[in-house]
């Protein structure tokens, strides 16, 4: 089930190749079990517009950290012989860079907004928080020309819809 795409933005990356996410459900816990014998998902043909190509091979793997989870979690990338591009297989449900679940992100916002207090449980910081808080305020008046106060759920959704990562800084 492929269901969005978005632009890595790795700096390193960006100079050579483009690197796009691929979001699928994955289980994490059979992929700490398996590891690189995980079946992980392949992209049937390229989705860069004009390339098509079907010509998709194994491009190693990338170890990533996930809140909740004491040990790296193996992702498959995958490179098109014919463009360059790159994908990364990801976990549906988070973003590129983050660890922690759009769900809760969104939940400890949306506390914040409704109780004026951090829901502080789980590790989860004041300083993180507000970071995202900030993050999504200024994108929803930088993209949306939106007044926050009002449209904090229509923003976060619209912003998801445009495929921007809501609480992360851009600028
Ligand atoms: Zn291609």
């Amino acid at each position: 089930m492929e269901l969005r795409l978005a632009n890595e933005e790795s700096p390193q990356l960006r100079a050579r190749c483009i690197v796009l996410s691929l979001f699928f459900v994955l289980y994490f816990k059979e992929i700490i079990r398996l590891g690189r014998r995980y079946p992980f998902p392949r992209p049937p043909n390229c989705l860069k517009e004009g390339c098509k190509s079907q010509r998709i091979w194994g491009h190693g793997y990338i170890e990533i950290y996930f809140e909740g989870y004491n040990t790296a979690i193996t992702l498959r990338r995958y490179r098109c012989e014919d463009c360059g591009c790159v994908y990364t297989i990801r976990p549906f449900g988070y973003w590129p860079r983050h660890k922690v679940p759009i769900r809760i992100i969104f939940q400890r916002v949306c506390h914040r907004i409704k109780h004026g207090v951090w829901d502080k449980s789980n590790g989860l910081t004041r300083q993180r928080q507000g970071h995202w808080l900030r993050a999504l305020k200024k994108n929803i008046m930088t993209y949306l020309g939106m007044n926050f106060d009002e449209t904090i759920f229509e923003g976060f959704y619209e912003l998801m819809y445009r495929v921007r990562i809501p609480v992360q800084r851009t600028g």
